[in-house]
């Protein structure tokens, strides 16, 4: 199966060249240079949508959190604020992004690990949610102020995910809290005069069927009513977290967002009211399952190496643009931007411009034939591409540019070398 089987209806081929939303990938590549993450704003929109109205169909009282870390541009946030989305941010930078795109403090879920003194209070002065990640936290945070509302964070001794590094609950996680110790979260915050409750967990990332979903939920649903039979605490919300994976790889099947929806809601419904836990929202916290897919990453081809063992393509977007294969070895689909039609008949590896060997984007990758100059569009680029690029190799950051029904905007300039020197000072001695 061809990586083309990834391509999405805003995807589309005219006269062998991608289309992207209606606009010509080559324009924008000529237009804003290259490397360039181009976003999709209805994708994102109909991602959303998608999902919160298959959910709504089992329950009135659900809301989805985008996780911001996937995508953090300003014009994304407005875009979910326009959806009427809520926020799952994870430090105090995604608060005061989330805040920038108009989301209300009542609108964000903050859930932070390792978190500082000042940290908590920016949270608490910002007026965000907080969903503690240790008793630490907790007592830090008590020590200062009391809110009305507080969730935690649980580890339901459950995790998923498509690396070691996304498995974010079970036994070697460093995320979230232990039963016994969540007893102990939630007496202590009701000692100091908390009043309203939420409980939350994320079981890790890219997760593509449903089972392990339901396994955690149960988990976290049968602590939820010991807490509640324990010391009387109602429950507000009950999150449980994102994860939702994408496929990635032409032969993966997409989550089944119906099964998840109607066996993850069944079973919530059934033990809240089993378990006498009232009505309580709940949320869930998805953030490559909504901008995965409305995000492509267009690299120009510099040049062709042929060595004795290996075909290399030497493009100019490397780890420092989009670090997941180098990173976790993940699979990105590539198309040819260029030679939309053309026959895969070579096979390559796409190699980045960064000074280490490890800056592969694609091992083995079957493709047209390619010349210097052709245009690689890397797909599913939208989630964890530019929010986890960086400067590696004194590179300026890429810029990126948001399609809608044919029209283009510039969201983010790309750096250029003035940005390498931004903060930096030379002490006296060296001048
Ligand atoms: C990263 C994260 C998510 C989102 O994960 P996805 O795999 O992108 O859906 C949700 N909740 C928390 C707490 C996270 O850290």
């Amino acid at each position: 199966m061809s990586d083309k089987a990834l391509l999405n209806p805003y995807l589309e081929s005219s006269d062998g060249i991608l289309y992207i939303d209606g606009v010509s990938s080559l324009e924008l590549a000529e237009k804003f240079d290259t490397p360039l993450y181009v976003l999709v704003e209805n994708r994102i929109r109909e991602n959303y949508r998608r999902l919160y109205q298959t959910l709504r169909r089992y329950y009135e009282k659900v809301r989805i959190y985008y996780s911001a870390k996937a995508n953090t541009n300003l014009s994304v946030l407005k875009i979910l604020e326009g959806e009427g989305s809520c926020i799952d941010a994870v430090s105090p930078g995604e608060v005061f992004l989330a805040l920038k795109a108009g989301f209300t403090p009542d609108r964000i879920l903050f859930t932070g690990t390792s978190v500082r003194d000042d940290e908590l209070k920016f949270l608490v002065e910002s007026e965000v949610t907080i969903n503690v990640d240790s008793l630490s936290q907790l007592r830090r945070l008590l020590k200062f102020h009391v809110p009305e509302i507080i969730s935690v964070r649980v580890n339901p001794e459950i995790g998923a995910g498509h690396h070691e590094h996304c498995i974010t609950a079970g036994r070697n996680s460093k995320f979230g809290i232990w039963e016994e110790d969540v007893v102990e979260a939630y007496r202590l915050a009701r000692e100091a005069g908390v009043s309203r409750f939420g409980i939350h967990m994320h079981i890790g990332s890219g997760i593509l069927t449903v089972e392990p979903f339901i396994l955690a939920a149960e988990k976290l649903l049968s602590i939820a009513h010991r807490i509640r039979r324990e010391l009387d605490v109602k429950f507000e919300f009950i999150d449980l977290g994102g994860g939702l994976g994408v496929p990635y790889r032409p032969e993966e099947k997409p989550l089944d967002l119906d099964l998840y929806a109607e066996r993850l809601l069944g079973l919530f419904l059934k033990r809240v009211s089993e378990y006498d836990l009232g009505e309580p929202w709940l949320f869930i916290e998805p953030g490559r399952y909504i901008v995965c897919d409305a995000g492509v990453l267009l690299t120009r081809v510099n040049t062709i190496k042929v060595t004795p063992y290996r075909k290399f393509l030497g493009v100019d977007a490397g780890f420092n643009t989009l670090i997941r294969p180098a990173m976790y070895g993940s699979y990105h689909p590539i198309v040819v931007a260029n030679k939309m039609d053309w026959r895969n008949e070579e096979t390559y590896d796409v190699a980045g411009p960064i000074c280490e060997s490890g800056d592969l984007l694609a091992r083995d990758r079957r493709l047209p034939r390619i010349s210097e100059g052709d245009l690689l569009a890397v797909l599913n680029a939208g989630a964890y591409g530019f929010s986890m690029s960086s400067q590696y190799n004194s590179r300026p950051r890429c810029g990126e540019v948001l399609v809608k029904d044919g029209r283009y905007a510039l969201i983010r300039r790309r750096e250029n070398l003035n940005s390498l020197l931004s903060g930096q000072e030379v002490p006296s001695w060296l001048r």
